[in-house]
């Protein structure tokens, strides 16, 4: 079974990730694989280049990050453009790694973590989608505490996020994590133990 994990800003995500990873699943990360999607001379990177100039390389001759987050904060055309390259290249790696789990091990549950499962289109990569929602205003106390930015950056990032409401609409399991750890815990248990998995 492909689990795929979706949540907006600090709502748990990782936190859920890491436990049922803990508990057995095999857990990829659609952050890291953006990572790897554009490393030095694959394709995305040099569709990046060609698209966002030179000026995106660093001098390591990575694309620096940094400086490509800067030419599309705020420009959703460039956003786009940005993410019609690097969503299919993470696709490509996420297809090739759950079709490699399920031929090795094909009883092991795979899980997802995609902030932007549905945005992207992934869902017909994954069983059931499941999805993390916290409280807008616990989303913004936790992300400020983990990330020591400021609430207005918070709250603008949030903004220009999917609402829980229209992620709650795509999801197969919702998981409510606007309360304390262990009642988090709880519902990951219970979740972990309605698909028969062992915890
Ligand atoms: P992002 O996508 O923004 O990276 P995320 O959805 O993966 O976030 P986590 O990193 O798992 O979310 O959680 C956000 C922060 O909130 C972390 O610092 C985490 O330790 C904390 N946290 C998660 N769940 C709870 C909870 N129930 N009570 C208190 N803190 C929590």
């Amino acid at each position: 079974m492909v689990i795929g994990l979706t949540g907006g800003i600090a709502s748990g995500k990782s936190t859920a990730a890491r436990r049922f990873g803990e508990w057995g699943a095999h857990v990829i990360d659609a952050d890291k694989l953006g990572h790897r999607a554009y490393l030095k001379d694959s394709a995305a990177y040099h569709a990046v280049v060609a698209a966002f100039g030179d000026d995106v390389v660093g001098e390591d001759g990575e694309i620096d990050r940094r400086v490509l987050g800067g030419k599309v904060f705020g420009n959703p055309e460039k956003l786009q453009q940005l993410t019609d390259i690097v969503w299919p290249a993470i696709r490509d790696m996420a297809a090739t790694e759950i079709a490699g789990v399920r031929a090795a091990e094909p009883g092991r549950v795979i899980v997802l973590e995609a902030a932007v499962l549905i945005e992207a289109g992934w869902q017909d990569l994954v069983d059931e989608i499941w999805v993390t929602v916290v409280d807008r205003e616990v989303a913004i106390e936790r992300a400020t505490a983990r990330d020591g930015s400021d609430r207005t950056a918070v709250e603008a990032r949030i903004n220009a996020q999917l609402t829980n409401e229209a992620r709650i609409s795509a999801a197969d399991r919702v998981i409510d994590n606007s309360g304390s750890a262990a009642a988090l815990e709880e519902q990951l248990a219970d979740l972990w133990q309605q698909i028969g998995a062992n915890a």
